[in-house]
């Protein structure tokens, strides 16, 4: 596409300006409710790029020295303005993403718990020191930021996931080049602004815009220390051995496929309100969705009710007041998951709710799918397989937890999972046995709060350390050791050709 003048531009951030892009190339962002082209973003020029590197490169010099107070104090400013801000922050992600207001808010406010965790930084940051390791000899640790640092963000939580990475990459005393989905940039670039607002200075947090060239670009460029990816598996994949080849540390956070263990003993209500709400919520788009449920034994028998609450779901454009359940993202994910549903059909799994073309009075060009559900699903269908990213849900059986707990083991993704049951024996063994990042207990969507960090299993995650938390400390600093010795001015000491010290 080429530059069209009535539609706004999304601006670059390089070196504390809001910039316009000189590129030829720009992608629109389309609101999924009714197709109106919102905005356009550049496909950044290598130029482009080289000048945001290097104006992260130059203030990393002073940003790196900054006083660990100093630094928190932004992030409490943050807080405040994001708080102040919610109700437009929630509005421009939902006209841009489609999901509903309540769940706009909810993705701005779990990123907003990561900038308050990065306002106690003073807290984190903290080294480990030995008193007297030999005669009169410290030694300790200093936790230093590695450099310029970047991030690729994905569609489906356009203010939390950005707010995973940059407020803690810089509160350790980085600077970042941040590049948002090109999809839904449009609230993150808010965000960005309110964090100019409240003081992060020039060139130590800057933002480019594209797609796979772009990436590419980030991944090869040397003065780049460490890349943080959230998206898909493929993609993540591609990240992670780029970059890892050109020598930076990377952490990518990647697809899902999260089951749900029903015990036949479960709270009956709770869990078919927990399926319902995780499965078809967010229209299926969250990275821990409950998108396959394993029924165990008797619990076989609550299909229909599985049905029945689905359809209570109301479908409509995320601004509309009681949506249960908005547009998808774009033409392409609708088209992507239509297919789905169809090949479900073909392979042999139950089509036992169809939520294919539902009626939108209003929005007839939305990109909407309701929910639908699938049982008699077996691990070799395509709609197990695959991260399907929409409202559809596969229902299987099995005879007990641990034939429960096999499955989920060989399914090759392993982000989230739940386990229903009111034993505490029976959870505590599929907590046990479980390989999966995170785990819920009666609770279907486990994302852990920010003393915590995010993980994953298998394909659901490369690098050691995750976003947010403790580990993300590790992440984005070096630990250096140093072990000291001061000599009173008498001292003269002895000649040593050893390597202990005494
Ligand atoms: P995506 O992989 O298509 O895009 C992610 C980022 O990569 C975007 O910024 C995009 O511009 C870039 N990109 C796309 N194609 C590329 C290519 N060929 N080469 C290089 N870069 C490329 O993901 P998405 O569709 O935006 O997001 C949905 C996916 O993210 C789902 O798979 C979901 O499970 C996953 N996700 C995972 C987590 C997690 O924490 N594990 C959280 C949220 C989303």
């Amino acid at each position: 596409m080429t530059s069209n003048q009535n539609v706004p531009t999304v601006k670059l951030l390089i070196d504390g300006k809001f910039v316009e892009s000189a590129t030829t190339e720009w992608t629109e962002v389309i609101n999924p409710a009714t197709q109106e082209v919102l905005a356009k973003v550049p496909a950044t020029t290598p130029e482009e790029m080289e000048a945001a590197v290097s104006a992260a490169k130059k203030a990393f010099k002073t940003w790196r020295k900054t006083p660990i107070g100093a630094r928190a104090r932004i992030f409490l400013k943050y807080q405040q303005l994001i708080r102040e801000n919610m109700s437009e922050l929630a509005a421009i992600l939902t006209a841009e993403q489609g999901k509903t207001i309540p769940d706009a808010e909810g993705d701005v406010f779990r990123g907003l718990e990561v900038v308050e965790h990065a306002a106690a930084i003073g807290n984190l940051q903290l080294g480990e020191m030995a008193n007297n390791v030999a005669s009169g000899v410290d030694t300790y640790t200093l936790q230093q930021p590695l450099g310029v640092c970047a991030g690729i963000t994905p569609f489906n939580f356009p203010a939390m996931i950005p707010l995973w990475m940059f407020p803690m990459a810089i509160a350790t005393g980085n600077t970042f080049v941040l590049k948002p989905s090109e999809q839904d940039p449009m609230v993150t670039m808010r965000l960005v602004e309110l964090a100019v607002e409240a003081g992060i200075p020039a060139g130590v947090l800057n933002v480019v815009h594209g797609g796979k060239d772009v990436v590419n670009a980030i991944c090869d460029h040397q003065d780049i220390r460490a890349v943080s990816f959230v998206g898909s598996t493929p993609v993540g994949t591609h990240v992670y051995n780029r970059a890892s080849q050109a020598g930076k540390r990377a952490q990518c956070m990647m697809g899902a496929k999260n089951h749900a263990v029903v015990m036949p003993d479960a709270n009956r209500e709770q869990t078919l309100n927990a399926i319902a709400g995780s499965a078809f919520g967010a229209a299926g788009q969250r990275c821990m969705a409950l998108s396959v449920v394993v029924l165990v034994g008797e619990s076989a028998e609550w299909i229909p009710d599985i049905v029945k609450r689905a359809k209570t779901l109301k479908v409509n454009a995320g601004h509309e007041k009681g949506t249960d359940v908005g547009p998808l993202i774009s033409r392409t994910a609708l088209n992507r998951v239509n297919t789905f549903v169809e090949k479900g059909a073909t392979e042999g799994a139950k089509l036992e709710l169809d939520g294919r073309g539902p009626k939108v009075p209003s929005y007839e060009k939305g990109n909407f799918i309701g929910p639908t559900v699938f049982s008699g699903v077996t691990p070799e269908m395509s709609i197990y397989r695959e991260e399907i990213f929409g409202p559809v849900l596969c229902i299987l059986t099995a005879d007990s937890m641990d034939e429960a707990i096999e499955l989920v083991n060989a399914n090759p993704h392993g982000n989230g999972t739940a386990v229903f049951t009111r034993s505490g024996a029976a959870a505590r063994h599929f907590q046990e046995e479980i390989d999966v990042g995170q785990v819920g207990v009666n609770v279907p969507i486990p994302v852990p709060v920010p003393l915590f960090s995010f993980t994953g299993s298998r394909g659901s995650k490369l690098g050691d350390l995750g976003p947010y938390g403790k580990q993300v400390i590790q992440f984005y600093t070096q630990t250096k050791t140093v072990t000291s010795r001061w000599f009173d001015e008498d001292d003269v000491g002895t000649l040593n050709t050893t390597i202990s010290l005494k």
